[in-house]
């Protein structure tokens, strides 16, 4: 399950956009995914310019 690495997010918003699904949510600036949302397809975790998403 794609999963945000704390302390590599900067909140830019770029997964929000990406995510054909709508599963992700800025919070203080950190990207949140809802499990119940994401289907796990992981476009998120090769748009992220940090690698801050492991999927
Ligand atoms: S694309 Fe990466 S750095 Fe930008 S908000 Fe999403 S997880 Fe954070
Ligand atoms: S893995 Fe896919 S569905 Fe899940 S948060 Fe990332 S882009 Fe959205």
């Amino acid at each position: 399950m794609a999963t945000v690495v704390k302390g590599l997010c900067q909140g830019c918003g770029i997964c929000l956009q990406i995510c054909p699904r709508k599963a992700i949510s800025i919070n203080s600036a950190q990207a949140v995914i809802d499990p119940q949302i994401c289907d796990d397809c992981e476009e998120c975790v090769f748009a992220c310019p940090n690698g801050a998403i492991s999927g």
